[in-house]
């Protein structure tokens, strides 16, 4: 039997059950988190509570769980639901209450749910690169924020893979932004470069995790916005996310990252960033 999180309440998943009068539903007025289990271990689960909590807190929504409280929950459901390798989803909404773009008025409860979800690492996608186009970003300004305001970000994810393609690159006028779900990197002469965390995109914590591992080992590293120019004449392009890890980009917009293989810098990186998962949640089979 499969378990969630309901509420601070650990049930069976068929009977966790939302309002059809939830913000969530009805707004998207709430944030989320997806988190990577591996051996059974949370990967990086504090960086993950902390964002939650700040990404609901930024939108006035209070969790009534401290992070140890919601740590202690997300282990009792990894632990009844078996899970080895796969993720976390685990999403809050203001609440349920009659619909009104106004927040409601008084304390209503916050809905917050998590669930398991069985998956495999890519590791077809990581050996060999994926492919991506290139569009321009239509979202709001408020990208720091992990909302489940997701539709700029599924139209643009859509349209990549109705041309194949495992990722949407987003930019803005010249400068690159993000993925729809992950963010970019490029490499030029040595040099990882990636968009500075502001308000324009989501402050990945793979991203920082590899930030991170640049410094420690002595590898070159820009946190600036880059043009689509310097995309286009990277040495190396490479996304980042909790589920796709480091994942080289080989071709864009039908055109092959330089030769069109996964460049040295960074394999480099997906070597240390390996090592750094089987720091946290031990050794992974390959
Ligand atoms: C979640 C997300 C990312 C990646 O963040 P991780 O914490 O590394 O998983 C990047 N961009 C967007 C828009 C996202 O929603």
């Amino acid at each position: 039997m499969e378990f969630a999180l309901l509420n601070g309440n650990i049930i069976k998943r068929s009977d966790a059950k939302i309002d059809i009068e939830d913000r969530g539903y009805q707004f998207g007025d709430g944030v989320y988190e997806v988190i990577r289990i591996y051996n059974g271990r949370m990967f990086t689960i504090d960086e993950h509570l902390n964002r939650f909590l700040k990404s609901a807190e930024s939108i006035g929504i209070s969790i009534p769980f401290t992070s140890l409280q919601l740590k202690e929950l997300l282990d009792e459901l990894l632990l009844k639901n078996n899970l080895e390798t796969g993720n976390i989803y685990m999403q809050v909404t203001r609440g349920t209450a009659p619909r009104n773009h106004l927040f409601p008025s008084g304390d209503i409860m916050p809905t917050l749910v998590a669930y398991t979800i069985k998956g495999v690492r890519p590791l077809e996608s990581l050996k060999s690169g994926v492919k991506a186009i290139l569009t321009e970003d239509i979202r709001w300004l408020r990208c720091d924020i992990k909302s489940l305001n997701l539709l700029g970000n599924l139209l643009a994810k859509q349209k990549a893979s109705e041309q194949g393609c495992f990722e949407a690159i987003q930019h803005r006028g010249d400068d690159v932004t993000e993925g729809s779900s992950s963010n970019i990197f490029i490499v030029k002469n040595g040099t990882v470069i990636t968009h500075e965390s502001n308000h324009l995109i989501l402050k990945g914590i793979t991203k920082d995790v590899i930030l991170d591992i640049c410094v420690i080992n002595n590898i070159p590293v820009q946190e600036r916005t880059f043009s689509v120019a310097e995309l286009e004449e990277a040495d190396e392009v490479f996304l980042s996310s909790t589920t796709a890890e480091v994942m080289p980009v080989v071709e864009i917009n039908g055109k092959k990252v330089q030769s069109g293989v996964p460049g040295h810098t960074t394999r480099k990186l997906q070597e240390l960033f390996e090592k750094e998962i089987e720091n946290q949640c031990g050794v992974l089979l390959r």
